[in-house]
């Protein structure tokens, strides 16, 4: 999949028509697709500048060069280009599922008990913070904060649990645990290893170090796909509620603190750059994984094994800032406001404009 070529593309017509509406909804599929399918283009000039994750040795057999994505608006048709249908593993997009479950299962204030909500600025499996204060993990989207949510989670539900839910949730009965990665991983996470006995030296693990270790990477080692991330999304912006069958999967609470948490903390220490690039809530995974949640408009599933120093998709994360500001899905994005600003975000114009409204 080095090449340009996208065989799975769905939809490739042109349309002069706007893609979303005043409601925010994408109205026009054909001329998404196309605009999509440019910003992967684009996207994949990035894959050389990243490269797969090795520190579990059995993703570093990933082909770089994949990409493919999923978006599935709440209204309309989904959308699916590129490697949308390949399996890879989860890795930490399964961290917002163990934080659902958890808020689900043993509530806010046990949760929050246990981890904080403030972004680290920190990579992903820091020790750092942890041993130099008497502080919980930053947040349940850090390893630290993950492995104190496992020790929760541990005497109230199993593996199979979760998988069971994972595959609702993702609307994808496929999903398995991929055992090669799981056993790749389990013989090199000493870094995890080393958290999770810290966590209980500080009281916050009460449960068998090892087997809440083991819960913790079968999670993150679950094959999904583009296509499952996106119906994960697609819940989620629609506030915990699938809209095929009507079941609502999680509360609106727990849905609402998910988004906010992926917003503030979701992409490690490049989560607030993101939130400025892109705007819309995402959570990244070691396997190439993005679960982004265009909220009230469409969830979205990306995949990408080409890293950036954060650990984030390379290509992944230049695609949706293309999708973001062409489809004008940032969060702050309101389409009446945009009508009359729509040169606004050019650098040159702005001092001018702001002159000339005697504003500065
Ligand atoms: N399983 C991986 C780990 O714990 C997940 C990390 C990630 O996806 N950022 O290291």
């Amino acid at each position: 999949m080095a090449d340009n070529t996208n065989e799975k593309v769905l939809v490739t017509e042109t349309a002069a028509e706007p893609v979303i509406d005043k409601h925010y909804q994408l109205i026009e599929t054909k001329r998404a697709a196309e605009i999509i399918d440019k910003a992967m283009n684009l996207a994949r000039e990035e894959i050389p500048k990243g490269a797969v994750a090795t520190y579990i040795p059995e993703l570093g057999k990933m082909d770089p060069h994949q990409l493919g994505i999923c978006l599935y608006p709440l209204k309309g048709d989904k959308i699916c280009l590129g490697d949308y249908d390949t399996r890879f593993t989860i890795q930490s997009v399964s961290k917002v599922i163990m934080l659902i479950v958890a808020l689900e299962v043993c509530g806010l204030k046990a949760v929050f008990r246990k981890v904080g909500m403030e972004p680290s600025g920190e990579a992903f499996d820091s020790l750092v913070e942890l041993d130099v204060s008497n502080s919980k993990p930053y947040n349940p989207l850090i390893n630290s904060g993950a492995l104190a949510v496992c020790g929760l989670l541990l005497p109230e539900v199993s593996f199979q649990d979760m998988i069971r839910y994972t595959r609702n949730v993702c609307s994808d009965m496929d999903i398995e645990l991929n055992e090669s990665v799981f056993d790749s991983e389990m013989k090199t996470c000493s870094r995890n290893r080393s958290i999770a006995y810290l966590l209980e030296s500080k009281g916050i693990i009460t449960t068998d170090v090892e087997d809440t270790l083991r819960f913790y990477t079968k999670m993150c080692s679950m094959n999904v796909t583009a296509e499952s991330l996106a119906n994960l999304g697609k819940k989620l912006a629609n506030d915990g509620v699938c809209v095929v069958d009507g079941k609502r999967y999680m509360s609106s609470r727990t849905a609402r603190i998910a988004k906010t948490l992926m917003l503030t903390c979701g992409m490690y220490d490049g989560s607030g750059t993101f939130a400025i690039k892109v705007g819309i809530p995402t959570k990244s995974g070691v396997g190439g994984g993005l679960l982004s949640v265009s909220d009230k408009r469409a969830g979205i599933g990306v995949f990408g094994p080409a890293l950036d120093a954060q650990g984030n998709s390379i290509a992944g994360c230049k695609l949706l800032r293309e999708i973001s500001n062409k489809l004008r899905l940032n969060l702050f994005y309101d389409p009446e406001w945009d009508k009359e600003n729509a040169d606004e975000n050019s650098d040159e114009t702005v001092l001018k404009d702001m002159q000339a409204r005697s504003v500065m």
